[in-house]
């Protein structure tokens, strides 16, 4: 995306905005969101919502049985887990307004002990941290949000679905498909799929639009979106560190993320204010 085309364009006088409010079609794009994104991909329509959903929803319960194994999984009463979870309840309630299919989502907060600076939301809502990202970056809360907030866009739209389809063979998508109507073996194709959801390389584009959706759920839940630029610089600086697991290196950051996102960070601090006034 062109930065210049970025600071040009407000919500209210793109033209593709107005197309999209006149045609009534910004059924992904909320009519008040702050940040300038499109549509979701039609891609990912090839993929099945539901299907996937339940996919990610196994493959969250393994990881989690695995870590259980590890001793590494966070109880209830772990301090940094409650935290993640307090932060989370601030930012679901706008999680709706990018994507209605979050209204049945059942949302989960957990904590993994690694080393590994890692985050993610499945599709469905599940969310992990792994506490190297926590104390290895030293994260305030909104800077927590900020992250938090970056990968629930990943899932609020839906980025993974567009993601399997364009990965994904046209045999496989029709089983898929076909197994709504009970006609394939879901059972493997969902493992398989479900594998493929905790190593997706999101694209540059997707990277934008979930940097843009997190920086306006977090400031709307009260999260001050300046955090983002500070999260991001952090990561930058871990990542000159050598040795970048995980995270990193799905999330390249660079001056574009970070002028990106500094450049954002006016159109939300309304919101940011009426959020943090909520509190
Ligand atoms: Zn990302």
């Amino acid at each position: 995306m062109c930065l210049l085309c970025v600071a040009k364009s407000s919500s209210w006088s793109s033209p593709r905005r107005a197309f999209l409010l006149l045609a009534g079609a910004a059924v992904a794009t909320p009519l008040l969101a702050q940040v300038d994104v499109g549509e979701s991909s039609r891609l990912r329509t090839l993929v099945p919502a539901a299907e996937l959903e339940g996919a990610a929803s196994k493959q969250y319960v393994q990881m989690l049985e695995q870590a259980r194994a590890k001793r590494a999984l966070a109880p209830d009463s772990h301090l940094q887990l409650q935290r993640l979870r307090a932060i989370a309840s601030r930012i679901i309630p706008h999680a709706t307004r990018w994507n209605d299919r979050a209204r049945q989502w059942k949302w989960e907060v957990n904590l993994i002990g690694s080393q590994q600076i890692n985050a993610f939301c499945m599709p469905g809502g599940k969310i992990a941290f792994f506490t190297g990202i926590l104390d290895k970056l030293k994260l305030t809360d909104d800077e927590t949000a900020m992250v938090m907030g970056h990968e629930m866009a990943h899932a609020l739209r839906e980025h993974a679905r567009e993601r399997i389809a364009k990965s994904q063979g046209t045999g496989a998508l029709l089983s898929l498909g076909a197994s709504l109507f009970g006609l394939g073996q879901i059972g493997d194709l969902a493992a398989n799929v479900g594998t493929q959801l905790l190593t997706l390389k999101f694209s540059r584009d997707d990277e934008v639009d979930a940097d843009l959706v997190g920086l306006e759920l977090g400031a709307r839940a009260g999260f001050n979106p300046a955090a983002s630029v500070t999260l991001w610089e952090k990561m930058g600086q871990a990542a000159g560190g050598g040795g970048a697991p995980g995270f990193l290196s799905t999330h390249p950051t660079g001056p574009d993320r970070i002028a990106r996102l500094r450049e954002n960070v006016p159109r939300v601090k309304s919101l940011y204010e009426q959020g943090r006034a909520r509190r």
